[in-house]
């Protein structure tokens, strides 16, 4: 059986966790194949190394070479190597790394360092074959992964290596530069790796044991989640609970690879096991788990009768799309729409103008713009089981004394979203998720 791992950020952020890495990745011979990640945070205020490389864009744009953020990164990784004892001249690599950041110009191209930094590394500790994702990890000319070449390669790169190291993060675009994911996207790159080597399983090694209830920077000490499926994880991890990169479940589901999460700083936590929803058992909770995002705009339409108006929501969708901004979600009432846009998606200035247009082409009875909108999402399977679950949702948040904004319903019953303003996310989360997981554990 053949296990791919990949491990984050703070899993390699200094010689030390780089040695714990090592120990693991060598305890279980079926480990096959590792991906990294650049080096994270080694305690809080500390700056990962990925945005130390977008600074050293920035300086390079700013003054046409590396300045102080380079030198930095040059610290960290020849303290990294000197902690490490290994026979690597990472004087001369980051030198090239240097001189190549500084002719390319591209972001992509200079983030993209650290996680190659960081395989040069740990393929010299581990004495095994390096694979530059650049070779094997491909992108189109929209930049979308294209897949099926991408596990090809890769696949004819592995074959005959019983063991070897893929850098995360990038690949090569169809102009032939490099290309990132988007941030965090090293866990996308270790699921391409998974199933590409056909692996039975997709280790992702982390800083906690397991995808967790809710997000531990807002509730103290949430309850770890056992198993979860591909969906209840597609929906958390879209919705901010951002432990695995939200994209990262595509390459594995249609080989039915299961994730297993895991505590490199507790290797002996059983972790969370995420499985296809079709051998997804019941967990017997009602809620798997609870995320949220703040952030969003929603444009609140309401005309009577407009359902009787054919084409309706197109007109309003074609306002959307001609200015490239794409939408949430779209909750309806009988006379009244609703479009949950993503503030990070809404170029300012923009909004004026799509608000004139909207009135221009479906001349609504009445619209409205609430911005610094929070989404929360209560996601479980076994909501569907249980009724009045809504009914406890509505009534934790009313107990905190919060104003619910929007609803939206998942069709699927695998999900509730509610907005509320943004100044009352962490209160409204806290509340959710005491209401779901501090009294006795429910099983029906
Ligand atoms: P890595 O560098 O290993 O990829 P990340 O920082 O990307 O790690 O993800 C792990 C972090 O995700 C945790 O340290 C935690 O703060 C955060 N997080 C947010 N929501 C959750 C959740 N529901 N469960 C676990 N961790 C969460
Ligand atoms: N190093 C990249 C980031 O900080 C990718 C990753 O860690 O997954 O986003
Ligand atoms: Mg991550």
């Amino acid at each position: 059986m053949i296990k791919v791992c990949k491990f984050g950020g703070t899993s390699m952020a200094d010689g030390m966790t780089m040695r714990r890495v090592k120990d693991i990745f060598e305890s279980d011979p079926e480990r096959r194949y590792i991906v990294v990640s650049a080096p994270g945070k080694r305690f809080s205020g500390d700056i990962k190394v990925t945005d130390l490389l977008y600074e050293t864009h920035k300086e390079v744009e700013e003054t046409g070479s590396c300045g102080e953020a380079f030198e930095k990164i040059c610290a960290r990784f020849s303290g990294i190597v000197q902690e490490l004892k290994i026979d690597l001249d990472i004087g001369s690599i980051l030198q090239e790394t240097k001189k190549a950041i500084e002719e390319e110009k591209s972001a992509d191209f200079a983030a993209s360092r650290g996680e190659y930094l960081s395989g040069r590394i740990m393929a010299a500790l581990l004495n095994i074959p390096f694979i530059d994702a650049r070779d094997v990890i491909k992108f189109d000319a929209s930049g979308k992964l294209e897949s099926a070449r991408s596990f090809e390669l890769l696949a004819r790169a592995l074959s005959g290596k019983p063991k070897a190291l893929v850098t995360g993060f990038y690949g090569e675009g169809a102009d032939g530069k490099v290309k990132t994911f988007s941030r965090g996207g090293s866990d996308i790159s270790g699921a391409i790796v998974a199933r590409a080597a056909g692996a039975a399983l997709y280790e992702n090694w982390t800083d906690v044991s397991g995808f967790l209830a809710c997000d531990p920077r807002i509730v103290e000490n949430p309850v770890p989640i056992r198993s979860l499926s591909y969906k209840e994880l597609r929906e958390l991890s879209y919705m901010g609970a951002n432990v695995l990169h939200s994209e990262s479940i595509f390459p594995v589901r249609e080989a039915d690879i299961p994730i297993r999460i895991k505590n490199t700083f507790r290797p002996e936590d059983e972790g969370t096991l995420i499985m296809p929803t079709s051998k997804y058992r019941f967990s017997g909770r009602t809620v798997t788990g609870v995320a949220g995002k703040k952030n969003f705009t929603v444009i609140f339409v309401e005309k009577s009768l407009m359902n009787l108006e054919i084409g309706f929501a197109r007109k309003i969708l074609t306002v959307l799309e001609n200015h490239g901004v794409s939408f949430e979600h779209i909750p309806t009432g009988i006379d009244t729409m609703s479009f949950i846009i993503d503030g990070a998606h809404l170029p300012s200035g923009v909004l004026e103008q799509i608000i004139a247009e909207i009135k221009e082409a479906v001349h609504p009875d009445q619209m409205r713009v609430f911005d610094r909108i929070s989404l929360i999402a209560v996601v479980g399977h076994g909501m569907s089981r249980n009724v009045g679950t809504s009914a406890r949702v509505f009534s934790a948040i009313a107990g905190a004394g919060v104003n619910v904004r929007m609803i939206d319903q998942g069709s699927s019953e695998l999900n509730i979203i509610v907005g509320v303003d943004d100044e009352n996310y962490e209160r409204t989360l806290r509340a959710v998720y005491e209401e779901f997981f501090t009294g006795a554990e429910e099983i029906n």
